[in-house]
Formats: structure tokens, sequence, C-alpha cells
């Protein structure tokens, strides 16, 4: 509550002269580098998830907002995209430091309104930082490609431009990281950027877009609009948007892919998934156990790389019960609580949908080795909780393995052997992430040559690879060509443009007109 009321009087958060029309904050839109109020009739409550008490509200901004926005962004292009690659550099190496100095602010703002615990808030911002520091190595990584001497005074080479006005979709479970997939990496290449945050969780872009600012961006290079499906389907058909970035559930993101491709433009969808932890009997136990523990039930299971699938293959069935005493151990608590492991779900109707998940398993045969769909956290009656819950017996075709649960609830199944652990994780449709704990190198070495993820870890449980890498997830977890940050995040948000050219001699001057194709 203290926390609350910090939040409540800090101008970061709800940045700019608030014209409250209720006694509720409101969230600012952000255009042509001001905070405004929104004129919307439409409004939401933002709860924090720990009490469920409204905290702020958002808009849904008006289409007249939208095209102010967008417009903004298009002015900005002109200059931003001709400025030197050196003074946009500099703009992200200054805010490298202002993210690095406001960690803390950051991390506050998303416990409140997310409800992940305060730590595991500094890593949601900090694994977005590095995307941020690696942005600030364009001057290598925008560099074209030269070949001279293709053929007599001729040579070719490419420049990497950007595209224009490219936006991003984003979803609520990590607000500093995933905007920060987006944005830094399009800006630096030279475009400027209409970022949508997840309206549930809008404060913290808030405060990225101010620091942002504060790092020196030209008005109109950022601009920040609220809303739902309005906001996206204006991104989707708006004709001067060329790329969009979405990140979040697949009923959204193949839509957006769809329509926004209709519309000519780039789109990358990284969406939902279902990652499995393969656990051999040579596993080191005790470090298994632990990784497994924390891997899939940290951010209580809200995160897209979440191990919410255990295969048991042979003898490691065994290592249940221990699996279930080191679960117990953990802390359900509000996310600004001391100690606290495990924080609130978003909403009350995800906790509703959490439940029946693990109802229809039992439903379907699978047994309960803890139920946390009762649990009670002192002093917040009210929040969206649930405690750690494993089911076991699992088999393929139940819903609690067909769906994503987006939950601290770990599903376990068995195998005989690897090759039947194998084909389990290659039959179902998400790709996102898996990971193998064994002690021995050929068994991992078949494993991540045969499975058919785009993300494998080795004794490694959640492998979100850093930045001078690229987020890989594949298959029912990915749509588009090329994939967020590293590399192919540089590809994303640049075309490449290739010149020829020819600079003769004097005496080498044609001497009459060549109509036939130079061979
Ligand atoms: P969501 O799809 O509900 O929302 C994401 C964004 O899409 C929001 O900005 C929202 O306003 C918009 N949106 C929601 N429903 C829409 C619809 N029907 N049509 C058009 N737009 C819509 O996702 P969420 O609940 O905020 O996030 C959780 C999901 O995101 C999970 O499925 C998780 O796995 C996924 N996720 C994936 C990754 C990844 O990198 N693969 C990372 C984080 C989260």
């Amino acid at each position: 509550r203290l926390l609350i009321r910090q939040l409540k009087h800090s101008k970061l958060v709800f940045p700019i002269g608030s014209k409250c029309l209720s006694s509720q904050p409101t969230t600012k839109l952000f255009i042509d580098g001001k905070f405004v109020e929104s004129k919307s009739s439409d409004w939401l409550d933002i709860h924090n998830p720990a009490t469920n008490e409204v905290i702020a509200r958002v808009p849904m901004a008006t289409q007249e907002e939208m095209l102010a926005a967008v417009d903004s962004c298009s002015k900005a292009f002109d200059s931003w995209s001709q400025t030197s690659i050196l003074v946009r550099q500099q703009v992200f190496l200054r805010y490298q430091q202002l993210i690095k100095d406001n960690i803390k602010e950051l991390a506050k703002s998303i416990t409140i309104e997310q409800g992940k615990t305060l730590a595991d808030a500094e890593g949601d911002v900090f694994r977005g930082l590095q995307v941020v520091e690696h942005s600030c190595s364009v001057t290598s990584l925008m560099l074209g490609e030269t070949l001279p001497s293709i053929t007599k005074d001729m040579d070719t080479y490419t420049y990497r431009l950007p595209l224009g006005v490219c936006a991003g979709i984003a979803p609520f479970n990590f607000p500093a990281m995933i905007p920060l997939w987006m944005f830094p990496m399009g800006m630096v290449c030279g475009n400027t950027y209409l970022l949508k945050p997840s309206e549930r969780v809008p404060g913290c872009a808030m405060l990225l877009a101010k620091f942002l600012q504060d790092a020196g961006a030209p008005d109109g290079t950022l601009n920040i609009i609220h809303g739902q499906h309005d906001a996206v389907n204006f991104i989707c058909d708006n004709p001067s948007i060329k790329a969009i970035s979405f990140v979040g559930s697949n009923q959204a993101g193949e839509y957006i892919y769809e329509r926004g491709s209709k519309n000519g433009k780039r789109v990358q969808s990284n969406m939902g998934a279902k990652n499995h932890g393969v656990v051999m009997p040579d596993a080191n136990k005790e470090n298994t156990l632990n990784q497994l523990v924390g891997a899939a039930f940290g951010a209580a299971g809200q995160r897209c790389m979440a191990l919410s699938t255990a295969i048991l293959v042979g003898e490691a069935r065994n290592w249940l019960p221990e699996l279930v005493e080191r679960t117990k151990a953990l802390r359900v608590n509000a996310g600004d609580q001391p100690g606290a492991d495990i924080g609130p779900l978003i909403s009350p109707q995800a906790r509703d949908r959490v439940c029946s998940l693990i109802q229809s398993g039992l439903d379907e045969g699978a047994k309960l080795l803890l139920d946390g769909r009762n649990v009670k956290v002192k002093g917040y009656e009210n929040g969206n909780f649930v405690g750690p819950t494993i089911i076991s017996n699992v088999t393929p075709e139940m819903k609690c393995y067909t769906e994503e649960i987006f939950g601290p609830v770990l599903v376990v199944l068995e195998a005989d052997t690897l090759n039947d652990a194998i084909s389990m994780v290659n039959s179902n449709p998400y790709g996102n992430g898996t990971a193998i704990f064994t002690t021995n190198g050929a068994t991992a070495r078949k494993y991540t040559h045969e499975v058919d993820v785009g993300q494998v870890g080795v004794n490694v449980p959640i492998p979100v690879p850093l930045p001078m890498f690229s987020f890989t997830g594949s298959r029912g977890s990915f749509r588009g060509d090329m994939n967020f940050y590293g590399k192919q995040g540089i590809q994303f948000y640049t075309q490449i443009k290739t010149v020829t050219s020819q600079w003769k001699a004097e005496d080498a001057t044609l001497k009459s007109p060549a109509v036939t194709m130079p061979t």
C-alpha cells in the first residue's frame, strides 16, 4: 500500500500535468513529444493484481489521436532517418544509462501494475536494457556489403536503410523487456516508432518514453497510443506504417500477422508456448529439480518461456516427491513483500481460467500432487493468487497439456526413452523453448539436433538468447521471416539498397549503345 501511495505521487508513472477525470490518475498518450490527456470517452481501469484496487485509468485512444500519433511519426522520419547514425547511437548510449539509473523506479511500476515480484521486475527491465545496450552497436550492425571490380571499373555495394514508421504491439507479461525489444532496435536504425503497450500495464512504457525523451530522442520519433482492438486494427491498416512487431497470444498474433501482411507490411509475431523440460535419469538431480521449480513457477508462470511441462524419462519419474517438496517451499505473496517468490496473476479472469484448466486435468484423469487453487495470502485476500500446482499422469490429449496455462502450474508427463520424449515434444504444435537435463553429452547432442523447437537449453531451463543472438521461437510460437533483436532484428527494421556503379577512365568511354546483355 505504501508502494501505491508512492506511485500515485510519482510524476514519472503518470506523467505530466494529470487532469483526472475521476479520482484515479490517468495514463497519458505520448504524441509528438508531449504527454497528453486523451479526449476519449472510453477508458479502462487498471488494477493492482495483489489487491484488485483500481490504481489508474487508461484511455482507448480515438481515431483522431491515433492519426495524430502516426502523422507525428511520419513527419519525424524525414529528419530522424537523415540524422547521423553516430547521433542516433549517442541517444541510445544515454538511454541505456538512464534505464540503469532508474531500474528500481521502473521495477516498482511493473510490480504494482503487473504483480510480479520486485526482484523479478528488475530482471524484466534488465533483459530489456541488454537489447538497448546491443542497439548501441548499430554502427557495426548496420554495415552493408561491398564487392569491388565485379567487372572492369565497376563496384557493387549495399546500404541498409530504415523502412519508415514501424509499430509495436506488446503483451502484459513483460512491461519493460518487450517494448525494449521493439522501439530501440527500430529507432536506432533510423525508423520512427508507434508503440501500443498492453492496456493492462501501460505505466512502465510511459516511464520508458520519458527517459527516452530525456536521452535526447527528438519529438515524434516515438509516439505511444493506448487501446485494444481498434488500436490494433488501426496499426494493421494505416498505410504509413511499414512494419509491425507483435508479442502476445496466438489468437491476437495470427490475426495481426494476417491483417498486417495483407496490407503489405512486414510482420513479426512472437506468440504462445508450451515449453518442455526433458529430465534424463542421469541428470544432476539437485540442480535439475531446483531449475525445474524456478523455471515453472517464476513470475507465477506468466512467461512465454516458462518451463511449464516436464517429461520425466525412465527412472527420473521417481523424483516427483522431491519435486513437490521443493515446490512447497515457495512463498506466495504480493510482489512488493520481502521474500515473495510468486506474485498474483494479472486478473481474476486469468486466475479463474488457470483454476479451470487445473480442474480439467483432474476431470480427464490426471493426478493432483500439489494444489494451489485455495491459497490465501494474509493481507491480500482480494488478490489474484494461485499457489504452485503440480499435476502428474498427464497425457498429450488432455486440455491442460494442449492449452498454454500461463499460470504457476507444472504438468508432468512420463516417457520410457529419449526418443519417446523427443517425439512428444515434436508433436506439440508450439516451438518456443525447451530444455534437456542430462550429464551425457551424446544425449544432449541428439536432443539439440532432433528436437524441432527454436530455442534449446542444455541444463539451462530458460534458454532465452542474449541480444547478440535473436529470439528464435519457431512453429506455432512464431509467424514471420525475421526474428526479434540481434542481427535478425536489424534485418527486420531495415531494407537493402544495392548500388552498382561504374567509373570509367576517359579513354574507356563507350563508342556505341550496348543493346545485348553483358556476358
Ligand atoms: P494478448 O494477445 O492478449 O495481448 C497482446 C496484445 O495484443 C495487447 O497489446 C492487446 O491489446 C492485443 N490484443 C489482445 N487480444 C487481441 C485480439 N483478439 N485481437 C487483436 N489484438 C489483441 O497477450 P497477453 O495476454 O498480453 O500476453 C500473454 C501471451 O503472450 C501468452 O500467450 C504468452 O505466451 C505470449 N508471449 C509470447 C512471447 C514470445 O516471445 N513468444 C513473449 C511474451 C508473451
